[in-house]
């Protein structure tokens, strides 16, 4: 057999399958990887359903249905007053995971430099070295999980290629502030570095904070690849669908990694969302709805021995276990997979050190009765 040498020697299995897997081998309820456990709105599976029977089934554009870019294009008009063109600058994307790594793909060469923040996504740090660039990981400030803006401008080198944000934060629900924005601005003013926005989880933010995405900003967004994800806001994590903004001469870049990668996208799926999109309560609707689920589960959590961290947005809350044990927390995540029927992530896994503040990450975008139900089982560790 011909012998392979790893592209990503370090990389293992996402933590987000093994501890899916291991909580279907123990039959547990799955609070780690973020997935929603209630329906999706019936209007957008009807709508997919339509668009079938209407045989829309063939190959959409190559950049996307252009009606589903024109309604994009609209709403980041109405929301962030973005003036963006839906011919030329939206590509839409199998996910953002997917959006991501395109982006990286499209621009980093061997030997440049990316500034990530950790904990982070545990997609961005494989995606940046499969390209031959490197990491610059800096700690987001445990427990608040802030940007060290003085310590950024020291990680600044002159290969320096690109930062990465992403707010509402996986896996902390920490959000970017207009402080961060202009601490951003103040470093890249005048460089060469690009940055990609990571706001899959945009209409995900709570407590009347406004969500600063960088399609406010035009000077910053004429350097940016801003992605986002259908899947994550929509309930329907399984379509896998998403899309990146970014200006005309990023955008030309983006499609010709995309063109021969997946090419386009589910197209029935492009046609539902495309009129769903025009009705503005689909997603002005979710921050209330994600934030109640938030609060319900931090006041059931009062039960039980976790300390809960803050969220602000995503679907995700963090909480320490000091009172409970000192084990590392991939080995607690496991244990009370196994042993209580409760799935959690580890805090540690994203972190490529492996840095282990005693932290889990568990997610709050399940139905009452199933969020009741694990946290009975937790309050017994
Ligand atoms: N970024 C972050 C931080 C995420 O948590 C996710 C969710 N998996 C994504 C990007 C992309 O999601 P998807 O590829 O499923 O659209
Ligand atoms: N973003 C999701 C999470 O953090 C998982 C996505 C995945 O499984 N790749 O849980």
């Amino acid at each position: 057999m011909p012998s392979i040498k790893s592209k990503l020697p370090d990389v293992g299995t996402t933590i987000f399958t093994v501890m899916s897997a291991l909580a279907t081998q123990h039959k547990a309820i799955n609070l780690g990887q973020g997935f929603p456990d209630f329906p999706m709105d019936e209007r957008l599976t009807s709508l997919v359903s339509k668009a079938m029977t209407d045989n829309f089934n063939q190959y959409a554009p190559m950049p996307g249905w252009m009606p589903l870019r024109d309604a994009i294009a609209e709403k980041v008009a109405i929301l962030y007053d973005a003036g963006i063109d839906a011919e030329k600058e939206i590509t839409i994307t199998p996910g953002g995971t997917y959006a991501i790594y395109s982006a990286l793909t499209a621009v980093l060469r061997p030997g440049d430099e990316v500034i990530v923040f950790e904990p982070a996504y545990d997609s961005y740090i494989p995606n940046i070295e499969i390209n031959g660039a490197k990491a610059i990981t800096i700690d987001l400030t445990h427990p608040s999980y802030k940007i060290d803006w003085n310590v950024v401008r020291e990680k600044i080198s002159p290969r320096t290629r690109m930062i990465m944000l992403n707010s509402p934060h996986n896996p902390t629900g920490a959000v970017l502030e207009p402080y961060d924005i202009e601490q951003l601005r103040s470093v890249v003013e005048g460089t060469e570095i690009l940055i990609l926005s990571d706001e899959v989880y945009e209409h995900l933010i709570f407590d009347g904070i406004p969500h600063e995405s960088i399609l406010k900003y035009p000077d910053l967004l004429e350097r940016s690849f801003v992605c986002f994800s259908f899947g994550k806001v929509y309930h329907c994590t399984g379509w896998k669908l998403g899309y990146c903004i970014a200006p005309g001469e990023l955008t030309k870049e983006f499609r010709k990694v995309h063109q021969f990668n997946c090419f386009s996208c589910h197209t029935p799926s492009q046609v539902a969302l495309a009129s769903f999109l025009q009705d503005r309560n689909s997603y002005e609707s979710l921050a209330p709805f994600l934030q109640k689920k938030r609060d319900y589960f931090i006041e059931l959590m009062k039960g039980t021995s976790f300390t809960m961290h803050h969220s602000s947005g995503s679907y995700f809350i963090c909480a320490s276990y000091d009172m409970i044990s000192d084990e590392p927390a991939a080995d607690l995540a496991k244990r009370l997979t196994k042993d209580f029927g409760v799935a959690a992530i580890p805090l540690s896994a994203f972190y490529r050190s492996g840095k282990d503040d005693k932290v889990l990450r568990f997610c709050f975008a399940k139905k009452e009765e199933t969020l009741k139900e694990a946290v009975t089982r937790l309050t017994k560790v």
